[in-house]
């Protein structure tokens, strides 16, 4: 151990050292000591810091209890006096669990989770303290906001914001060692009502969708006394590897991707890794994780490995969106934090490591809710699958037509890396819906439904309408939005990101359609007397042959759907700075607009934040990648050169010929990595980072166009320095090292 500190590779062989330590012991090891078979019972304890539905009941008086059930299932407004009930009630819970702080979360637009914490004590006038917590604490607090980024929303004097609970998603204790706090899940807003986060949307285009979803039930004479609303259930995927690699790589501990690394000699190719059997020391970890998850009351249901090494994934159960979003930035928040508590590091980048696989986010979305049940599910009958052709239409309309705005709200400069790399879905948004029902929608357009592929012969018209696949069957997972079977299920999202803004697009695009779906049905029932049949099957007909180009079932991979999709007309935005524009259209506009999404200027600030968080990860990316090149690589290549040539002139002088190539390769590998660095340099000095509002899309660009490339030109002549200077000089824990011990 002495030897290494002196060595030039210290942090790496400490990181070596410690990580072979680990895993001596890591069959023993369960995180928090007690061996699986005698934890308690997750039934027990599921939900047990959460203010849910139970403890409302055991805490609130029946009046109050009533009051704000009635609140949170219709979306009524909170009765003030109810508020300082319930506020009391849920001090008390709290404090019994042995929390002194509430807090409350809200979700900014960096994508993150802030919270500020606040005591319950309030000093007594007699030198002692009591504990408070009143309603106007618990409705509403104020957030000094200036240092999130709001896109020109709020200047510096009116720099303070409001935060406002939502009701819809349930307060919960976070454990931590320095004790319980009370979290109150909240929207953040300005004091004019500008949604400075990402939860607001999500509750506004909630209710747009409802109120559309509802008109074209009633249509079917369906009716819901409780609000439709999104569903979604969040497949998180993200790398484990242990914190020493992380300590020993600045590009990892900073910008949470390696920025060099030459391949190593196995990667996924052997295809090993997949639902493979997984590590005790992460079981161990996962473990951890959903026993934390279940105590807060998010529904974890699968865990497996994933295609890269050490890649994995973690899958809760459905939950209406809003819920959803949030219990996902609490997956977030609780693997980082268990991660570091066992030893490793939890990384959620897009794209950590290149010549892997990256991280996703899967959105699994439906619409519903427990009266109607879910619309995105054929039916047992004709009546229940014209029902559900009409919410499909809505999709297949829907995507078309916003397909660009979906893609902008996923882009970033860590998910441009991952997108269309051959194994994320493509930048081009694309519906797969299967060859069957393809087919019965093609058999639509051309105006009768005759057969259903190769079986039986059907009759023309909705109301005789055959049964519909409940399966598409094929898994393609080249599609970034796909059928599957009962659902839509977006791949396209970024594993660091927040899914609310997936969200609001599908819910904005779905409200789009359904209102112009049942202006349509309407119209065609009320002014010709035709049944509801027959205006559907107009409807499917107009929908499939004016949005019908947006449904692809082949490969996304290949060069060949580029090139019919540019022919189908359909957008396809490469990289943010591309995306970014899309928020700034006349049809997004309207569509926000028009159904109180977003504001023009709402939208403009999400413009403008995209691109300068864009340009600041690339303006870090680039300042570290200099930064290693200068103070670790190049010296550990100097060292190797001055070894080699020493070794040359002692052979020489002892009368032994030493080959030179090794040195000259060296050498000449050197001179270009030199070269690289420079103009990477160059480049990072005629750039200016600090652009203004007007100058962002240009900066971006820059970014995009010169930074990017000189970037991956330098990465490119130091892999291949790694794979040349002797090993014990390199001074970064290698791929293999990363990616395969644990
Ligand atoms: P796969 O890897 O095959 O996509 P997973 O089990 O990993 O399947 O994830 C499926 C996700 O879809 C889960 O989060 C599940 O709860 C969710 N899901 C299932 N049914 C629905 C639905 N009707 N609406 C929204 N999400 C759903
Ligand atoms: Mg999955």
């Amino acid at each position: 151990m002495e030897d290494i500190m002196f060595s030039a590779n210290a942090g790496r062989s400490h990181a070596v050292l410690s990580v072979a330590s680990h895993r001596r012991d890591a069959e023993q090891f369960t995180g928090e000591g007690i061996p699986s078979a005698q934890q308690p019972d997750p039934t027990e304890y599921f939900g047990c810091n959460v203010f849910d539905d139970k403890t409302m009941r055991r805490y609130l008086p029946k009046a109050a209890y009533q009051s704000l059930r009635t609140t949170i299932d219709l979306g009524h407004r909170l009765d003030p006096a109810v508020a300082d009930v319930v506020a009391n009630a849920m001090k008390s819970w709290a404090m019994e669990r042995g929390a002194d702080h509430y807090t409350h979360v809200f979700y900014p637009l960096t994508g993150l989770t802030a919270e500020k914490h606040d005591s319950f004590l309030d000093p007594d006038g007699k030198g002692g303290a009591i504990a408070q917590f009143s309603g106007s604490a618990l409705v509403q607090g104020e957030a000094d906001g200036s240092s999130f980024p709001s896109g020109g929303l709020r200047s510096t004097f009116e720099a303070r914001g409001y935060t406002a609970w939502d009701v819809t998603s349930p307060a919960y204790l976070m454990e931590s060692p320095a004790g319980m706090v009370l979290c109150i899940p909240t929207v953040f807003l300005s004091w004019t009502g500008i949604a400075l986060d990402k939860k607001t949307p999500v509750l506004r285009s909630n209710q747009a969708l409802s109120q559309q979803a509802a008109r074209v039930l009633r249509l079917f004479n369906v009716e819901s006394s409780v609000p439709i609303s999104s569903n979604g259930g969040l497949e998180q995927e993200y790398f484990l590897i242990d914190g020493a690699f992380v300590s020993a790589r600045p590009d990892l501990l900073i910008a949470g991707r390696a920025l060099y690394g030459a391949r190593p000699p196995k990667g996924q190719e052997f295809e090993d890794q997949y639902y493979g059997v997984i590590p005790s020391r992460v079981l161990a970890f996962m473990a951890d994780v959903e026993r934390q998850l279940y105590r807060l009351g998010v529904p974890v249901k699968t865990r497996h490995n994933e295609v890269a090494p050490s890649q994995y994934e973690i899958a809760p159960s459905y939950e209406s969106g809003n819920l959803a979003c949030d219990h996902n930035q609490l997956v977030m928040t609780v693997l980082r934090k268990t991660a570091r508590r066992h030893g490793m590091s939890c990384l959620l980048h897009e794209k950590p490591f290149d010549c892997i696989n990256g991280s996703g986010k899967h959105l699994n979305y439906s619409i519903g809710s427990p009266e109607v049940g879910n619309l995105f599910a054929p039916g047992d009958n004709p009546h229940e699958n014209a029902q559900f052709l009409v919410f499909l239409c809505a999709v297949i309309r829907g995507l078309h037509r916003h397909a660009g705005f979906l893609r902008a709200v996923v882009s970033s400069a860590s998910n441009d890396r991952r997108l269309g790399a051959n194994e994320a879905p493509p930048a081009i948004m694309s519906l797969f819906l299967g060859d069957q029902l393809t087919d019965i929608l093609e058999q639509f357009r051309a105006g009768q439904v005759t057969r259903s592929r190769g079986k039986r012969l059907m009759n023309v018209g909705v109301d005789t309408l055959p049964p519909l696949p409940a399966d598409p069957g094929d898994r393609n997972r080249t599609s970034p939005f796909a059928f599957v079977g009962n659902r839509f299920e977006f791949r396209t999202l970024g594993s660091s990101m927040s899914a609310a803004d997936a969200l609001v697009v599908l819910n904005a695009m779905m409200a789009e359609s359904l209102d112009f779906a049942a202006t349509f049905l309407e119209n065609e029932v009320q002014g010709k007397k035709q049944g509801l049949g027959a205006a559907v099957q107009k409807l499917i007909e107009t929908v499939m042959e004016e949005d019908g180009c947006i449904i692809f079932n082949g490969n996304g991979y290949t060069e060949i759907w580029q090139r019919e999709a540019a022919r189908r007309g359909l957008p396809n935005y490469p990289a943010t700075p591309d995306a970014a524009q899309v928020y700034l259209s006349p049809d997004v506009i309207e569509l926000c607009e028009k159904y109180h999404i977003f504001s023009r200027q709402e939208l403009k600030a999400r413009h403008d934040i995209q691109l300068e968080q864009y340009i600041k990860t690339l303006h870090t990316e680039c300042s570290l990648a200099i930064r290693m090149a200068r103070t670790q690589i190049y010296p550990a290549a100097v060292r190797y050169r001055q070894e080699l040539a020493s070794s040359i002139n002692v052979c020489e002088a002892a009368g032994i010929s030493a080959g030179k190539k090794p040195l000259q390769e060296l050498s000449a590998h050197m001179h270009g990595f030199e070269e690289a660095l420079q103009a990477l340099e160059e480049a990072a000095e005629n750039i200016n980072w600090n652009a203004d509002e007007d100058g962002l899309i240009q900066c971006a660009q820059t970014c995009q166009h010169v930074i990017i490339p000189a970037t991956d030109a330098l990465r490119a002549w130091a892999d291949k320095l790694e794979s040349m200077v002797a090993d014990d000089l390199w001074p970064l824990p290698s791929y293999q090292e990363i990616l395969f011990m644990k």
